[in-house]
């Protein structure tokens, strides 16, 4: 048992200690057996979480109100925004205020960059940052992580390609702040004008990670142990011209697997639009469907964990 977590907030990954992440993964891990064996735990009774949701989800909202479920807990969801009250003005920071009320951890979703901190510092309840915007997407890194660790059985030693809207895409914000906990190689892949944000790079190099960015997908993942697809965010493009030209930078198919370094992961946090060849979907080391599947017992962890019921 361990009160690490107990109360606090998830928002980002770069402020998550070494031993937390530690403890997240430990607890994923056992969970993920323990519903082997018996089907359905009961740390949860009794306990309510609240998913509000203002941007579209599928795996993100699904996967939580599963690991809700199967923690024997309830779930109440605001699953659209226009049959909640933000339809009719509702500031975000007066709703999380009064779902605090009916629930004892929020799980929340966000088109602005910062909202869930927002929340967090709205409500005494734990809020859990389904994705800001822009910003950061915390629980899809972990679960990202964990897929890595079970793929692979270790992080250290590999060299990791992530590619695509690297600008954009939240995941990979969160993701890389937590390969740099191991001794990883980090590639960089996307067109210039989707750089992964010149902050995240410079901190990353600050901390001794080794960083190269390059347009090359074939080449990195000739080096690369794991490859994480991404892709483009059309939603965060204020040209729609300029997603057209780049919307197709990066589509991965069977002959540039076989082309890459032997045995190699792929990865994407899903949806894909036409990042990854359905081709592909049949090779062994295409990983995106179990990682989709780890959401569930990552997303226990947290939940147990934060409302110390672990
Ligand atoms: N589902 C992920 C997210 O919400 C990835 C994506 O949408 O491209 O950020």
């Amino acid at each position: 048992m361990t009160t690490l977590l107990e109360g606090k907030d998830i928002l980002r990954t770069d402020t998550l200690t070494d031993e937390e992440l530690d403890v997240i993964l430990s607890t994923a891990a056992r969970f993920e057996a323990q519903l082997e064996d018996e089907g359905r735990l009961d740390n949860m009774a009794g306990q309510v979480m609240a998913a509000m949701f203002f941007e579209p989800s599928t795996r993100t909202r699904l996967s939580f109100e599963s690991a809700m479920h199967r923690l024997g807990g309830d779930v109440i969801t605001i699953a659209d925004p226009k049959t909640s009250s933000a339809a009719k003005g509702e500031s975000m920071a007066d709703a999380v205020k009064v779902v605090q009320g009916y629930a004892d951890v929020i799980v929340m979703r966000h088109p602005r960059k910062g909202s869930a901190a927002e929340a967090a510092a709205a409500v005494s309840i734990p809020v859990i940052n389904g994705g800001d915007g822009a910003g950061q997407h915390p629980t899809q890194a972990l679960l990202d992580t964990y897929t890595i660790k079970k793929e692979k059985g270790t992080l250290d030693g590999l060299t990791v390609a992530l590619a695509g809207d690297l600008k954009n895409g939240r995941t990979v914000h969160s993701l890389v702040y937590l390969l740099a906990r191991f001794d990883v190689r980090l590639i960089f892949v996307s067109p210039a004008q989707l750089k992964m944000p010149g902050h995240i790079t410079e901190d990353l190099v600050d901390q001794g990670v080794d960083v190269t960015e390059t347009d090359d997908l074939a080449a990195a993942m000739r080096e690369s142990d794991v490859v994480y697809m991404t892709r483009i965010q059309k939603e965060r493009f204020d040209d729609p011209e300029e997603y057209e030209r780049l919307k197709g930078s990066y589509v991965l198919d069977m002959p540039m697997v076989e082309q890459a370094k032997d045995g190699i992961t792929i990865m994407h946090p899903l949806p894909r639009v036409n990042e990854i060849k359905e081709e592909v979907d049949a090779y062994a080391g295409a990983a995106y469907f179990r990682q989709a599947h780890n959401g569930v017992p990552v997303r226990m962890a947290l939940l147990a964990l934060v409302t110390g019921r672990e």
